[in-house]
């Protein structure tokens, strides 16, 4: 109906084949007015959808995955406002909130299932050919059998998220010490996708609240990893380190992780 309406005014030409609608002059527009137009157009529909609620997307909330007003802002306010792949500012380019795992792949709605991206990477994942897609979803999968964290019993989970679990370190070196460990068998830190980077991310925030919540005394954290076997690795599967400190723990704290390098972690003179 709205396509009649701006056909009819030569606003819009509808390609019959493919039944999509194209801006008259698209073309000639500059990067920077195609990004205020679309800018435009969502500051119309969010006013819109204010005035007249959410439930007018109710009809297509399962089918392509509309997320709500209120968990938009929250993907984009933990982004601060960047596109979580390039880093482009939401003032540049109109941000999205985008499922990492699409909704008909098993994929939630919950926070840790959302992403921010700029609609250019939002759409340069959309057109990438279903084989790739097939192979990048199928790679979250893969495990180790053998690898102890690829294999992490249930009763270990602390927390988890679509793409990471937090467990309790094995050999703590201090109370609550807690390990972040990819879901994905996958060697260290440096192999990892930005999702799998933010879903690492999002569980050591919930799980330095969580400690600190448990345990007063914590007042300092150490994060770290051990990326190769020079660097101590001794588990070929990408889990990052997650440390409560507590003033007094140790007689002189300053260097912290420096003291990786024995004798080398006090830099300041004496
Ligand atoms: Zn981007
Ligand atoms: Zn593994």
């Amino acid at each position: 109906m709205v396509g009649r309406v701006l056909s009819d005014h030569k606003t819009v030409e509808r390609d019959r084949t493919t039944k999509t609608y194209t801006l008259a002059g698209y073309d000639l527009l500059s990067t920077e007015q195609k990004n205020e137009l679309i800018n435009l157009c969502k500051k119309r529909l969010e006013a819109f959808m204010e005035a007249r609620g959410e439930a007018i997307y109710d009809h297509r909330r399962v089918s392509v995955g509309y997320i709500s007003g209120t968990l938009k802002y929250e993907v984009l306010k933990r982004a601060r406002f960047r596109c979580e792949l390039c880093g482009i500012s939401a003032d540049e380019k109109a941000l999205e909130p985008d499922h990492i795992l699409p909704r008909n792949h098993g994929g939630t709605d919950d926070l840790s299932n959302l992403q921010a991206l700029c609609y250019s990477c939002n759409a340069m994942k959309r057109d990438r050919d279903d084989t790739d897609f097939r192979a990048i979803r199928e790679s979250y999968n893969y495990r180790e059998s053998g690898c102890v964290f690829s294999e992490i019993g249930s009763e270990r989970i602390l927390a988890q998220n679509e793409l990471a679990y937090a467990i309790t370190d094995a050999y703590p070196v201090s109370p609550f010490h807690t390990l972040i460990v990819t879901k994905r068998h996958v060697a260290t830190f440096f192999a990892l996708g930005q999702a799998e980077v933010n879903a690492c991310t999002a569980l050591i925030n919930n799980q330095k609240n969580r400690i600190q919540a448990e345990d007063d005394s914590v007042d300092g954290f150490n994060i770290g990893m051990n990326s190769g076997a020079s660097a101590g690795q001794t588990v070929d599967h990408c889990h990052i380190h997650l440390i409560p400190r507590r003033t007094g723990d140790v007689d002189d704290p300053r260097g912290g992780i420096r003291h990786t390098m024995p004798g080398k972690g006090y830099y300041q003179a004496a």
